[in-house]
């Protein structure tokens, strides 16, 4: 009796759940914007994104590209994919032209108050040797100050940029910050600087030091390079103020490997009627070694998978692709795939990428040309309820690496995120799963759902909207 009852129950559940989820057979009559929306609640309702983010963050963890954790990301993605149901899941390897991982990573201030300091490399930085370096540092409160400084005015001794990021919406966020840190080793290197430090990009000054890219110059020394916390940076400002000469004893030994493999990691759910035009979004599968990548870019990967997943349910005209970029952390990926995919780059219709952390969005942008389309006014309406306003400016680059593609003439779509808080954590020990809302992440998916089943089943063409650059 209790198990019919049971059985009962059970089945009805799954009645019910079935009408409520299941998604309608190719070739519904339904008018896109009512599709739309009820794709988009769907995905307010539970889009799975979390429990993706959960799955990566758990059993991969940090994943580096070029490293043996980043083959098991590799692996676990196309297991999710196939899961999913996407077809044509397959790793695109190619071959990065140096792979770099944290290894021993130390510091202190030797002179006049002798105690220990918090750093990390910033990528791709060659070694200290194994005893480190110890020399007298020279503070930059700029990179303008660091830049004027005379030549070799610098040797033997340790730079040390403290300047200070600007939060997400000023002058001196990110992206000017970014230049000081990519740019900044070079600098300090050609004026003889044995070492080189740089207050951690972040939006806050706690004692988790936040890591990076650098690029150096073949024609300038390359110099061991690290980020100290915003908390060290601080007390090296105070030190200086006593007068006297600080001296510092740092290690690095990062493992660089040349001519390591990583893939991108691609999966599709076909067109039900146009599968040769193709809707491209994606979020990069790399990360940096302290923290999970859950923000960066974890997030990214599992809200663009969850929404393709849900927007494929719909079988939409076109395909939907999904990629996984796998080295935006080192800038090769976007390059990999225009070259893999030269011969079929002009199938993508629009490509997007999310990269930007897990919470909500705030605004989509479109390809040149798409504002009076009507597609794009049936996505603002779509879009409306979640507080997500259009943006008329014609989005050059939807991430760091569709981007890539954005020369070769695909059509590049964004959707921007609230991001307030995002370089509290980016690139440092805090990037763990406990800073991310599974809400906000349902709300993320819902905007990339909508978004992606629009143009997907619209038959709207950027391609014609705006005519591709002519290519190099
Ligand atoms: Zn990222
Ligand atoms: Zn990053």
């Amino acid at each position: 009796m209790k198990a019919w009852s049971g059985l009962i129950l059970s089945a009805v559940l799954a009645a019910t759940s079935a009408s409520a989820q299941t998604p309608p057979p190719p070739g519904s009559a339904e008018a896109l914007p009512n599709m739309a929306a009820r794709l988009r609640d769907r995905a307010l309702s539970g889009s799975g994104a979390y429990d993706i983010l959960e799955s990566l963050t758990t059993e991969v963890g940090p994943r580096v590209a070029g490293t043996p954790a980043y083959g098991r990301a590799k692996d676990w993605a196309i297991a999710k994919m196939t899961a999913l149901g996407f077809k044509n899941v397959h790793a695109e390897p190619f071959a990065m032209p140096v792979a770099w991982t944290q290894g021993v990573e130390t510091a202190e201030v030797t002179a006049p108050f002798p105690q220990p300091m918090v750093i990390t490399g910033l990528g791709r930085s060659v070694a200290t040797p194994p005893e480190g370096i110890e020399a007298e540092v020279v503070l930059f409160p700029t990179m303008e100050a660091l830049q004027a400084a005379p030549p070799d005015s610098l040797k033997g001794k340790i730079a040390v940029l403290t300047e200070k990021m600007g939060g997400v919406e000023s002058a001196t966020g990110y992206g000017a910050a970014n230049r000081w840190r990519r740019r900044g080793p070079v600098e300090a290197g050609k004026k003889g600087a044995a070492g080189f430090l740089i207050r951690s990009l972040a939006t806050n000054d706690n004692r988790a030091p936040h890591s990076g890219a650098l690029n150096y110059d073949d024609d300038a020394p390359k110099i061991p390079s690290a980020a100290l916390s915003g908390a060290d940076a601080d007390q090296l400002e105070r030190m200086a103020k006593r007068g006297k000469p600080i001296r510092v004893h740092f290690t690095l030994r990062p493992t660089l490997t040349p001519n390591a493999t990583t893939w991108n990691v691609v999966g599709e759910i076909p067109g039900a009627s146009s599968p040769d035009e193709v809707v491209l979004v994606s979020g990069h599968l790399d990360s940096w070694g302290l923290g999970t990548g859950a923000i960066d870019d974890g997030a990214g990967v599992a809200i663009t998978l969850a929404a393709a997943h849900l927007a494929g349910e719909r079988h939409p005209r076109r395909t939907i692709r999904m990629v996984m970029w796998g080295a935006e952390e080192l800038d090769y990926a976007g390059d990999a795939y225009a070259k893999t995919h030269a011969g079929d780059l002009s199938k993508i219709v629009v490509a997007g990428e999310s990269d930007n952390g897990a919470q909500h969005n705030v605004a989509f942008g479109m390809p040149a040309g798409a504002a009076d389309l009507p597609a794009v006014k049936t996505l603002a309406d779509v879009l409306a309820p979640l507080s997500v306003k259009f943006n008329a400016d014609p989005v050059r680059a939807g991430g760091d690496d569709v981007g890539k593609l954005a020369p070769l003439g695909v059509p590049q779509l964004s959707l921007r995120q609230e991001n307030s808080h995002y370089f509290d954590i980016h690139h440092s020990a805090e990037d763990t799963l406990d800073k991310v809302d599974p809400v906000e992440m349902d709300k993320a998916a819902a905007a990339w759902a909508a978004t992606i089943y629009v143009i997907a089943e619209s038959g709207v063409d950027f391609r014609k909207a705006a005519p591709p650059p002519a290519k190099k």
